[in-house]
């Protein structure tokens, strides 16, 4: 149990909402037939604070979280779930994270921030990259982060910060595991075209046996350093749970290979985030991968576990803790974006239904083929009656749901996306000089912005002109 935990009525009791359909336990269609939010109908949320809007259900959150975590301590004895910030960077809903006891994974020195201005136990933070940079170490070591290596000139300069500040550091390894097992094995072409083994091998992250054991066999011997995990992070690569469990096995086999070459056995394992959700519409990748069947956490907590305790027990080591970093999976399903309908084009073969809500804001739907389920916010339920692509404003094709059957949209109505809690605000864009949406946090009947909308000056006040091109734009030549 985390101290967070133990704070009385900082966790509160949750009860799903009684739903005539449900999108989730807390997001469905209410009484008046619009998309609920919690107790919020989205109608009103988007007249009342306008759109483009990302609206998050704080309940849905909690209760997404609670279902990991719990999944995973039935069938794992000690677990630590570390929400990946970077999926959702809002300081609200790392407030609400904290106080479930939810640790954090960080990448960068301004996630790290963000997670320390928000109160997270910095003892449950990890600190994540490929290239850290000297600020970022040396914040993570004055305020006690575990600070995960990935490259081989990390430890020492992470020892030279900790001897100047005379402070103790936790550390662990990124790993780059050999999964031999997926060598054949196909799945999401997250990072190119291959196999699974393929694209984790394609990727920059991670250190290989030899170079582990090196920086393990180091570290032992230097008085501010103490090794405190592995980590490896499969990404979003597979959404079959049988993929995770040999990854998960396989940090077994490396702390068997650790202990042999190096004398030291890992006394916790982190084995990353890319876990999915599925909802009966359909979410994900390539279109649409995530539907009913889609693996629980559940699924993934029984298979992961099984293959941890079997490798330990094989290799006669004792079960470390067990540490995850779950993003998409916990803030994907607890949010929503609202975007209202503008110009309905119809042409020769095609309909185009416009909305002012744009890839800028769903940005996998354009870089990862990203299915988001779209429903009308007013008669949420409504039978659809005709298939549409629905587009943004953006000069490109700008495609947030190509071929949607939806029912007749006009200009003024409302379109919501579902599942879109995860990597929207926190990997939104500009293109076009689009100003960045607003969100609101949703919890029963109340409605409050966390994320303020952009304005003019923040686009255009970031911009200078340098002195010497000022009067000569204005001033005709002579
Ligand atoms: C992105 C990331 C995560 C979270 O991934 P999800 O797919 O959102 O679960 C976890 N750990 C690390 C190191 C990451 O880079």
């Amino acid at each position: 149990m985390t101290i967070q935990e133990k704070i009385p009525g900082s966790a509160p009791q949750l009860t799903p909402v009684d739903y005539s359909v449900k999108f989730g336990e807390f997001i469905g269609i209410g009484p008046n037939g619009n998309l609920f939010v919690d107790g919020c109908d989205v109608q009103v949320l988007a007249e009342k604070f306008g759109t483009p809007l990302y609206i998050i259900s704080e309940n849905q959150l909690r209760h997404t979280y609670r279902a990991f975590r719990d999944a995973f301590r039935r069938h794992y004895p000690e677990v630590e779930i570390l929400f990946a910030n970077k999926s959702n960077n809002g300081l609200a809903i790392r407030h609400i994270m904290n106080q479930e006891g939810a640790g954090g994974d960080c990448f960068g020195a301004q996630e790290m921030y963000m997670a320390l201005l928000a109160g997270t136990n910095a003892r449950t933070l990890v600190l994540n990259g490929s290239n850290k940079q000297d600020e970022e170490l040396e914040m993570a070591i004055a305020n006690g982060l575990c600070i995960n290596i990935d490259a081989m000139d990390e430890l020492d300069r992470i020892v030279e910060i900790a001897e100047r500040l005379d402070r103790e550091v936790d550390i662990g390894i990124r790993l780059k595991l050999d999964l031999e097992p997926l060598r054949a094995r196909t799945g999401v072409a997250m990072h190119g075209p291959g196999t699974l083994k393929q694209q984790s091998d394609s990727t920059k992250w991670g250190m290989t046996r030899e170079q582990t054991v090196e920086i393990v066999k180091r570290a032992l011997g230097m008085p501010h350093i103490k090794l405190k995990e592995t980590h490896f992070h499969l990404s979003r690569m597979s959404n079959d749970p049988n993929d995770f469990a040999v990854m998960a096995g396989e940090m077994l086999t490396w702390s068997g290979y650790l202990r042999d070459n190096a004398g030291w056995t890992p006394p916790c394992i982190d084995i990353g985030g890319g876990w999915t959700f599925g909802k009966w519409y359909g979410t994900g990748p390539n279109s649409q991968l995530d539907d009913a069947k889609a693996p629980t956490a559940e699924d993934y907590a029984r298979l992961c576990s099984a293959a941890i305790k079997e490798e330990a027990a094989r290799l006669g080591l004792p079960l470390p803790k067990l540490r995850l970093e779950p993003g998409r999976a916990l803030s994907g399903p607890a949010g929503v974006a609202a975007g209202r309908v503008g110009a309905v084009k119809v042409g020769a073969s095609k309909k185009w239904v416009n909305l002012d809500l744009s890839t800028n804001h769903l940005s996998w739907a354009a870089v990862l083929d990203w299915y988001y389920h779209a429903v009308p916010v007013k008669n949420a339920g409504a039978e659809a009656s005709e298939v549409v692509d629905l587009v943004g404003p953006l000069c490109n094709s700008d495609e947030v749901g190509s071929h949607r059957k939806m029912p007749l949209l006009k200009r003024g109505d409302f379109v919501a996306f579902l599942d879109a809690g995860g990597y929207t605000e926190s990997s939104a864009a500009r293109y076009n000089a689009q100003l960045l949406p607003a969100t609101v946090l949703v919890s029963g009947t109340q409605a409050e912005i966390i994320t303020e909308r952009e304005q003019m000056k923040d686009v255009a006040g970031r911009f200078r002109v340098p002195p010497r091109l000022l009067a000569s734009s204005f001033t005709p030549k002579p």
